[in-house]
């Protein structure tokens, strides 16, 4: 049988095979004409379940054929203008490339022995991110496989920091706004904390945490005996993009010796813009950041990183196994990344983000995300200025949540049933794509915009689809009532 090892002797063949698949991308890419082809699960259930994984085609051709009908032709494609979702952003070439090396050559991070000059291109970009945020010299920090765990891993280092004991978990708080992100519940619950663990700060109408409140509750968890072991602090939350006050909350950590971590998953593209830097002003005095390449540095999943002003605190993570990283690697200064992660097996994701800055600089990734700013802002002067829209803040990053309102007096149920019923109505159209959240109980609509290549006259055309969808609604439910 033919060898579909990758090897000295099928060299050519893994030129051939990846030469095929990057074809019938490529072919995709200059082709697509929508972001989605509107299929359901319905529709493609079946498609996928016809297939005999015990009879294999034998060559990638035939597999990439396949490929085409189950996956490809349905996929959900964000370089399309009109995805306007999710924190999903298209990915700049450079670093499709260096995903195409770093799976072929398969380097794993745990250890140097498994990746050498991968780590240590790991531990290059770990200095840049943690330079770039101004944390000081004794930075460090690791790759991980998205913001979640970033917060999870942070929260791990902030509890250690707290040094209770496990009995006394229950007193441990977690401050943090009300518009954070729902990863810091997940790893108040993985780390074992209490029910009430998470303290949910009010926002302002910015959206940004109130720091008033935040005093108080902080002056609270010491009445009532409790530990505030870290404040939270969102750099761009998910669904406004609004930056929480970082110098006011910085100095409330310290008078309360509490450790403020900055969750930058979406805001850390602002570490390379060229003109909204000072946008993150005050995140310099974190004790930990999260940022996530693979959303505001036009990355591939997955790209992701904590880093922390204090590197012996990684050593919460530390455990040394005699087969993988026994003590002596540390006399011996063996830099083994396992020591600062939560995974083991790692990927070399940091290669993606190297060819990034090697090719185009940090310059050139921070015009993009300057770009969907910018259209952002262009975005809300257009909602702001359309009747049929309520628009709900005024955009700090690049993210607008809205409504559509109807002309004709209608009750709130069928004003959210009306929104809601145009984004589903749009996904089936394969149009665009949009997202929706919840704001004071109402169902709104988000666009999260992250592709320069949207135009205005997009958000204007995806305005009009909704007002559309959201009309025929409304006439068909009043047809109903009659
Ligand atoms: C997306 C996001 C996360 C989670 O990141 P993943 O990479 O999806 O795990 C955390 N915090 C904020 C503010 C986010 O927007």
């Amino acid at each position: 049988m033919r060898s579909h090892l990758l090897n000295r002797t099928t060299a050519e063949d893994y030129r051939r095979s990846v030469t095929a698949g990057v074809e019938q991308v490529a072919a995709r890419f200059a082709s697509v004409e929508r972001p989605f082809s509107g299929m359901d699960a319905d529709g493609l259930g079946p498609v996928i379940d016809a297939i005999d994984l015990d009879r294999p085609l034998g060559d990638t051709a035939a597999a990439l054929d396949e490929l085409g009908e189950v996956y490809l032709r349905d996929a959900v494609y964000f370089h399309h203008p009109r995805y306007l979702a999710h924190l999903n952003c298209p990915v700049v070439i450079p670093a499709v490339v260096g995903e195409a090396v770093l799976s072929a050559v398969n380097s794993s991070l745990d250890t140097w022995d498994q990746s050498a000059g991968g780590t240590l291109i790991e531990r290059r970009l770990i200095d840049w991110t943690a330079d770039r945020i101004g944390l000081g010299p004794a930075a460090d920090g690791v790759f991980t496989s998205g913001g979640t765990q970033s917060n999870l891993h942070a929260l791990l280092l902030a509890r250690e920091e707290a040094k209770l004991r496990p009995e006394e978990f229950g007193r441990l708080r977690i401050l943090t706004s009300e518009c954070s992100h729902f990863s810091v519940q997940k790893s108040a619950r993985l780390l074992g904390l209490g029910p009430d663990a998470v303290v949910s700060v009010p926002v302002d109408r910015e959206k940004r945490m109130q720091t008033v409140a935040l005093a108080a509750a902080l002056e609270r968890c010491a009445a009532e005996g409790a530990v505030p072991m870290a404040v939270v602090a969102t750099a761009g939350t998910t669904d406004f993009g609004s930056i929480d006050p970082l110098p006011e909350i910085a100095a409330l950590c310290d008078r309360h010796a509490t450790w403020m971590h900055v969750d930058a998953a979406y805001g850390c593209g602002l570490l390379a813009s060229p003109t909204r830097r000072e946008l993150l002003d005050g995140i310099e005095r974190a004790d930990s950041v999260t940022v996530d390449y693979h959303k505001s540095f036009f990355q591939p999943v997955s790209s992701s990183a904590v880093l922390v002003r204090d590197r012996s605190t990684l050593r919460h993570a530390t455990y040394h196994a005699e087969y993988l990283n026994p003590e002596r690697t540390v006399r011996e200064r063996i830099p083994n990344q396992v020591d600062k992660s939560l995974q083991t097996t790692r990927r070399f994701d940091a290669l993606k983000l190297w060819m990034t800055l090697r090719t185009m600089g940090a310059d050139g990734v921070g015009q993009l995300f300057d770009e969907v700013c910018d259209l952002a802002a262009e975005g809300w002067r257009l909602l702001a200025a359309d009747p049929r829209y309520d628009v709900v803040v005024e955009p700090r990053l690049s993210t607008l949540v809205f409504r559509y309102v109807p002309d004709r007096v209608r009750t709130s149920a069928d004003v959210d049933r009306a929104n809601l019923y145009a984004r589903k109505a749009l996904f089936a159209s394969g149009e665009a794509v949009v997202a929706g959240t919840k704001v004071g109980g109402g169902q709104y609509l988000k666009f999260t915009l992250l592709n320069p290549e949207t135009t205005t006259a997009d958000i204007a055309a995806v305005l009009d689809l909704i007002a559309g969808h959201a009309e025929q609604y409304l006439g068909e439910s009043l047809d109903r009532a009659c």
